[in-house]
């Protein structure tokens, strides 16, 4: 073969231009490596998720014709790392140039860009033709260390991909529906939650080979079956039925969270991110899809539910991404508010009496999935409450959840979620006491804590970690105008209540392994 190219496990894009034609020189190369596999520790189903995903798409690459190399660990495991088998097996295949497209991580990107300069062989690079805000672009509208405002960034992508527009104005006349996107559920809603959309993939010979080569990993895959949508078909199906089945409800229970839905841990989400993130699915695709579901069903189907889940897309996800570009890779490293504390041990059995948290947890390690607000506003809002260190907070999210690919993983994670990047990504933290978790969801009524309560044995410790932690920051965070009042409340309390809080927050931080 003349050439030789790399398709990493996070670009399964069916429709990249390398496949609109075949030549016969060109080998592709997907293969399993011991180093994706333990650059922290992962949960035993994103590891068969994507090695999965990879077997699938080098099964759908040969059956459509083109040349394709599918290592396994068994083949690999000799090799240190990703440029040593690209060494290798471009010798072996006599290519005489290798192909890459360019990865969405800091670590994966530098190390092909070190190969790329020290190679003998002629290696080149090509966008992967995936996201809608072309990486050139990123440094035009975003700078090193500075907020941008996602809404504004938002109104452009709407625009520049004339989405949800009449003319140049918003559908609707306005730009963002959120306020119609808080509710609870009641008990009648949760009758009616559809079932997820799951899968029965068979990946008992993944996880033999995990075993076989000793990487470590944390939690099971029941009967060997994987959930998650792992080839283009299934990836398909669950936009299919997302559109079908729980569009409807999308937004307006996006916020919402229940431990009453046992065997449902999705609700109304549309389970998405791993197939988006591998590339199986790409962002415009699913949003068009979206959006025509509303146009066919325009009575049953409200503006506000397809407005919040393209904001997501087209949004969020862009953001993100381009906050990581240009901001790494010292965002790394951000720790602004100088939070050190390790990460208890529950988060790896989900064994607390906060029943908010065990929940989540719990449903993470079983699942590798937890919802947006609970990754949040429960999960995110606890770590950044008692202070954990980011470094771990991170570490644990990259492991835990299945469509954790740094890129995403780690703006949401350090920055929305432990406001630890000086504020590049969030105005404000996203802290909360008990009350919100009690409006927005029903955990406190099967909590051993009381959630009403600041002070003593059963005091819902996020209430005293709440006010520890604004006052703690309180010469960083008073000046911003949209948390002043919150220090106006505190400082109208007794001095004895206030002080009575604090210790019940020392209490807890001291206690931390046994909340
Ligand atoms: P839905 O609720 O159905 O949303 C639809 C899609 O919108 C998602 O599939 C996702 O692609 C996109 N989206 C929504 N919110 C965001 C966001 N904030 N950033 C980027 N994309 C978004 N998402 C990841 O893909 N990988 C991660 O590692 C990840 N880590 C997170 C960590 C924290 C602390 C927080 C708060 C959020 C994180 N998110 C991450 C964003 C979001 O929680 C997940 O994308 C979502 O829960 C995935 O489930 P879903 O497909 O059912 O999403
Ligand atoms: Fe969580 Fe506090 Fe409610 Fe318990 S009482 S579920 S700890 S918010």
């Amino acid at each position: 073969y003349k050439t030789l190219r790399l398709i990493l496990g996070d670009q399964l894009n069916p429709s990249h231009s390398w496949f609109k034609s075949k030549e016969d020189d060109v080998l592709y190369l997907i293969a399993e490596l011991k180093q994706e596999t333990n650059y922290v520790k992962h949960h035993v189903q994103k590891l068969c998720a994507f090695f999965n995903a990879m077997e699938n798409f080098a099964t759908a690459l040969k059956s459509a014709g083109f040349n394709v190399l599918h290592l396994t660990l068994d083949d690999t495991h000799e090799d240190k790392h990703l440029p040593a088998l690209l060494n290798r097996v471009a010798k072996e295949y006599n290519c005489s140039c290798i192909e890459y497209l360019y990865p969405d991580e800091f670590r994966l990107k530098s190390q092909l860009a070190d190969f790329e300069k020290s190679s003998e062989i002629n290696v080149s690079a090509y966008d992967s033709e995936h996201f809608l805000l072309p990486f050139s672009e990123i440094k035009d509208r975003f700078k090193k260390d500075k907020h941008v405002t996602m809404e504004h960034f938002y109104r452009a992508m709407r625009k520049r991909y004339d989405l949800l527009m009449e003319d140049d104005k918003p559908a609707g006349g306005k730009w963002n529906y959120d306020c119609n996107n808080r509710n609870k559920f009641s008990k009648q809603d949760l009758k009616s939650i559809p079932e997820p959309k799951l899968f029965k993939n068979d990946v008992s010979h993944i996880l033999a080979r995990l075993k076989k080569h000793n990487i470590a990993y944390f939690g099971e895959i029941k009967e060997g079956k994987l959930e998650w949508s792992t080839s283009r078909k299934q990836a398909k199906e669950s936009l299919e039925y997302f559109c079908e089945h729980l569009l409807v409800n999308f937004g307006k229970f996006q916020d919402a969270m229940t431990d009453q839905s046992k065997d449902n841990t999705s609700l109304y989400h549309s389970r998405l991110s791993f197939a988006l993130n591998t590339k199986l699915l790409h962002p415009l695709y699913v949003i068009k899809r979206v959006i025509s579901e509303f146009e066919q069903r325009p009575d049953e189907i409200s503006l506000s539910q397809v407005e919040g889940f393209t904001r997501q897309i087209l949004g969020w996800r862009e953001y993100v991404r381009a906050v990581y570009w240009v901001n790494m890779p010292d965002y790394a490293t951000k720790n602004q508010l100088k939070a050190n504390n390790k990460l208890p041990q529950y988060f790896w059995d989900g064994n607390t009496k906060m029943n908010c948290l065990s929940h989540s947890l719990k449903q993470s390690l079983d699942t590798a999935y937890a919802h947006h607000i609970q990754r949040l506003m429960i999960i995110g809002n606890f770590c950044l409450l008692s202070g954990i260190n980011p470094n771990e907070v991170d570490n644990w999210y990259l492991g835990v959840y299945i469509d954790a690919i740094e890129w995403v993983e780690m703006p949401n994670t350090r920055g929305m979620s432990q406001f630890a990047d000086d504020g590049i990504i969030a105005t404000k933290p996203y802290a909360a006491s008990g009350n919100y978790v009690n409006k927005m969801s029903d955990y406190c009524k099967n909590c051993q804590y009381d959630v009403k309560q600041k002070v003593g044995d059963k005091a819902c410790p996020l209430n005293s970690l709440y006010w520890r932690f604004m006052q703690t920051h309180r010469e960083k965070l008073e000046k911003n105008p949209r948390i002043g009042m919150v220090y106006r409340n505190w400082d109208k309390q007794s001095d004895e209540l206030r002080e009575d809080t604090l210790n019940q927050a020392t209490h807890y931080i001291n206690n931390i392994e046994s909340l």
